[in-house]
């Protein structure tokens, strides 16, 4: 059933709210004092076949700040489960709520939800709000993901509340919009595989199936495939992370979607100086969640959420861990072929050779040794400057700078598109932290939102290589103080 508003074109479903009672609780966002329109994603909006005049105006507004419930919406904070850096707990929406689904004409699905809406029952200690620099951070690097062209979850709209919530200091509150294809993830199938029944478990994973893979809804074993296509789902996921350098920072089971959308920019960055030891969020002592451990934890997360499809894939329990472990066993391979063919075209090769693996592994080795910065190297590398790189003039790099020549010599594409190839994958400009710090202390600080509204522009086509995008390629002057992230609570 939808219900369509012909004033702001909400169309909205509400399967998810339809799923057993245990899944979800029914709630009301908690209204909020004076709202303010911050931002607003007006080609979100349209591709949403969201009404962009009225939501721009005071009925929009409201409806972001949770102080007005659209029609045919029906609101629920979702339960979920995770291991949080390795143990596992209760969560579930401790600060948000699903509004509901938005269908489009096209017939995609999208959920609304609303984060920083207030406490629900799964908010432990927590005050259900949220901070303005946190979800400016969120809408800023989702937005620049989605334009690199990795999946994740959307921003439609941030507001602030008029109300101040308490951190270390006074904070202005905010209400961030987040769309997403579902907010589904591993840790909602640990939630229903530990304290529901094996039916619930098997009507979310029917429902799952139905929504994020309806081609093997008619295979014998169903729960196999699902198994098998969220694993290939997030291989290529956490591959496309790694090439453009992202870290999640907080890869706990509960913020792993099982759509294969990057979800939760709490304490995520972009690495500079190529290094895989590299480690933004305070939290993170022992580095679990560092750079180049993402592909194993994908692994680990992945998994957590085998072990939690047990009783569904074999009534024989014992048959049921090797069905799993089987299919866990190829994530290594598919993350590592992902990655392959991803450095591959960054480095403008097209056909494949054996070699090239240890190629690309030396180009790395040889980055970390001399601090290069990773976006910047690869950039010269696309414009053949090599003069523009610290690696420059070592005796490492001029004999791998000659290798990599001789390598593009044995493939018959011109070096025209060799050069198109690089340009199409070595994003000109990522959203560097010193960046970003900079329009969010200008948001928050001075209620200047003009220079992340800049960021925003320069973001939104990464691959463009503009002039207007040269200033954002430089790096942060140096300091003795390492970059720290801190989750967006
Ligand atoms: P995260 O670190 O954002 O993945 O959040 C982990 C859990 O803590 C989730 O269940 C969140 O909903 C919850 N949470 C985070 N911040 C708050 C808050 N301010 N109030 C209530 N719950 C929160
Ligand atoms: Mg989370």
């Amino acid at each position: 059933m939808t219900n369509q508003n012909m004033e702001t074109s909400w169309n909205f479903d509400n399967s998810y709210a339809c799923l057993p009672e245990s899944f979800f609780t029914h709630l009301k966002p908690t209204p909020v004092r004076s709202p303010k329109l911050i931002i607003f994603n007006e080609p979100l909006a349209t591709a949403l076949e969201l009404n962009v005049h009225s939501l721009k105006s005071d009925e929009g507004t409201s409806v972001f700040a949770g102080n007005r419930i659209p029609e045919g919406a029906s609101p629920i904070a979702q339960a979920y489960a995770g291991h949080q850096f390795g143990h596992f707990t209760m969560l579930g929406d401790g600060r948000a709520l699903l509004l509901g689904e938005q269908l489009t004409t096209k017939g995609e699905r999208f959920d609304i939800q609303l984060k920083g809406s207030g406490r629900t029952p799964y908010s432990r200690g927590g005050d259900g709000r949220a901070a303005l620099g946190p979800m400016l951070r969120e809408y800023i690097i989702s937005e620049a993901m989605h334009a690199l062209g990795i999946p994740t979850t959307r921003s439609l709209a941030v507001i602030t509340t008029g109300e101040t919530i308490i951190r270390e200091t006074e904070l202005p509150g905010a209400i961030l919009t987040r769309v997403s294809s579902s907010h589904i993830r591993v840790g909602t199938f640990q939630y229903v595989a530990n304290w529901c029944t094996i039916e619930e478990l098997r009507i979310l994973a029917d429902y799952t199936i139905n929504r994020h893979y309806p081609d093997i809804a008619a295979d014998e074993n169903r729960y196999l495939s699902f198994l098998k296509e969220v694993i290939k789902r997030q291989a290529a996921l956490i591959a496309k992370w790694q090439l453009v350098g992202f870290i999640h920072g907080v890869m706990n089971t509960d913020n792993m979607t099982i759509s294969g959308e990057t979800i939760d920019y709490g304490p995520c960055a972009f690495m500079d100086t190529y290094d895989p030891a590299t480690v933004f969020s305070s939290i993170d002592r022992k580095g679990r969640y560092a750079y180049g451990n993402q592909p194993y934890i994908g692994g680990w997360n992945l998994a957590r959420f085998a072990e939690s499809l047990l009783p569904l894939l074999h009534k024989d329990e014992e048959q049921a861990v090797q069905i799993a472990q089987e299919a866990i066993s190829d994530y290594s391979d598919q993350y590592r072929s992902n990655w392959l063919s991803g450095m591959r075209a960054k480095l403008g090769i097209f056909n494949e050779e054996e070699q090239d693996e240890a190629l690309i592994e030396s180009l790395l080795s040889i980055m970390q040794k001399y601090h290069a910065d990773y976006t910047n190297t690869f950039r010269a590398l696309t414009f053949d400057k090599p003069e523009d790189t610290v690696l420059n003039g070592t005796s490492e790099f001029t004999q791998w700078y000659n290798q990599w020549k001789e390598r593009l010599k044995r493939q018959e594409e011109s070096a025209d598109s060799t050069h198109q190839l690089m340009r199409n994958n070595n994003p000109a400009v990522i959203p560097r932290n010193h960046r970003v710090e900079e329009a969010l202390e200008a948001a928050v600080k001075k209620e200047d939102y003009s220079v992340m509204n800049r960021l925003l522009h320069v973001l939104s086509n990464p691959y463009a290589y503009s002039q207007e995008q040269a200033e954002y390629c430089t790096l942060p002057a140096p300091s003795g103080i390492p970059y720290r992230t801190y989750c967006g609570t």
